[in-house]
């Protein structure tokens, strides 16, 4: 399996009250610059396959670091595509992005993507091969495994059980698999199950920052009586921000030991790949087990979502030093 990690810096928002700017992008270089909150004459640098400032665009991101990736799902390789960071740097503005064509993010455009490609399958091939769509999509929350085509209120509060299938990769028992031929009903399934998890963000404060959502695509390709699968996974991962600092409060403190593990256990997978050690730690949680994490010839983009300001010093410190664990050494 092949790793990047690229970090995007979001620009400053409107209602933004902090304006001041202390991360800086050489992005000719791939590398960002922040001072040491210590000694602010200080700038520490950190390295990654790629970074983009406030400048880049949706259209670019998707370019870049995610169109290249569509070949190898259509040759029958996985694609995992992360968007790690704290709560407000712009994690699902990358993944799911806005409502306008411009601002829609790498999901709706890597669907869009294997759509265009599949029906120029099917047509070059005279429909000798033909090219089904299926997804599915669930969070995980403090360990527990929720499907976002259930509504909250139906949901079984201990969640899905994993079990380990007959080829020994882990499966969520009982999640839904909805086929969806065209962009246009991927969108509306898409849509509807994004409203599960935001309702349950009202019940459950900000429930939605507090948990991974797992959005899997499969794409199966049969010609004759061979079949060949390969899924498409894209992560909004929990805010990375360290609750254990600012909020004491008990339910938050079981979302944050949560959180800190399954993050940990991500970027402890990530490292090995990227260093092509031979133990990958997948299994240590639920979400690298279910993905099966580095345990095949796929790629993996990790994007680093980063706020500009000061406000977000230390947690943007802690951001890079997990990310900078992980890159190519
Ligand atoms: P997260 O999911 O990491 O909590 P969001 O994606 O919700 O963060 O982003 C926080 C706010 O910043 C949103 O209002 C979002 O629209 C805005 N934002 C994030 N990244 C960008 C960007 N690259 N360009 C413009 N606005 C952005
Ligand atoms: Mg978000």
């Amino acid at each position: 399996m092949s790793v990047r990690v690229v970090a995007r810096i979001r620009p400053l928002l409107k209602n933004e009250l902090d304006k001041d700017k202390i991360v800086e992008a050489a992005d000719s270089k791939a590398v960002v610059r922040i001072p040491n909150p210590k000694n602010e004459s200080e700038l520490y640098s950190f390295q990654f396959s790629s970074v983009y400032d406030e400048a880049a665009t949706q259209q670019e991101m998707f370019e870049n670091e995610v169109s290249p990736t569509v070949k190898h799902l259509f040759k029958g390789c996985d694609v995992t595509l992360f968007a790690y960071g704290v709560t407000g740097t712009g994690k699902t503005h990358t993944m799911r992005g806005g409502k306008s064509l411009a601002d829609r993010g790498v999901i709706p455009r890597l669907l869009s993507s294997i759509y265009r490609r599949a029906r120029k399958v099917e047509k070059d091939t005279n429909n000798a091969t033909q090219i089904e769509v299926s997804m599915s999509y669930y969070e995980v929350y403090c360990d527990k495994i929720f499907d976002l085509f259930e509504p909250p209120d139906k949901r079984t509060p201990a969640g899905l059980p994993i079990r380990d299938n007959q080829n020994g990769k882990a499966v969520v028992v009982g999640l839904t698999e909805r086929s969806c031929t065209t962009l246009k009903e991927f969108e509306q399934l898409y849509d509807q199950a994004n409203l599960n998890r935001s309702t349950s963000a009202t019940k459950l404060n900000a429930h939605s920052s507090r948990s991974h959502a797992i959005l899997c695509v499969k794409v199966t390709q049969t010609t004759g009586g061979e079949v060949q699968v390969s899924t498409a996974s894209a992560i909004d991962l929990a805010g990375s921000e360290d609750n254990r600092r600012t909020d004491n409060n008990k339910e938050r403190l079981v979302e944050s030991a949560s959180i800190n593990k399954s993050l940990f256990v991500l970027a402890s997978c990530v490292e090995a790949i990227s260093k092509k050690q031979s133990r990958i730690p997948y299994r240590e949680s639920k979400m690298t087990r279910i993905l099966a994490l580095g345990q095949n010839n796929g790629h993996c983009v990790m994007i680093l979502n980063l706020a500009p300001v000061r406000s977000y010093h230390m947690d943007t410190l802690s951001s890079l030093n997990f990310a900078n664990r992980t890159k190519k050494i």
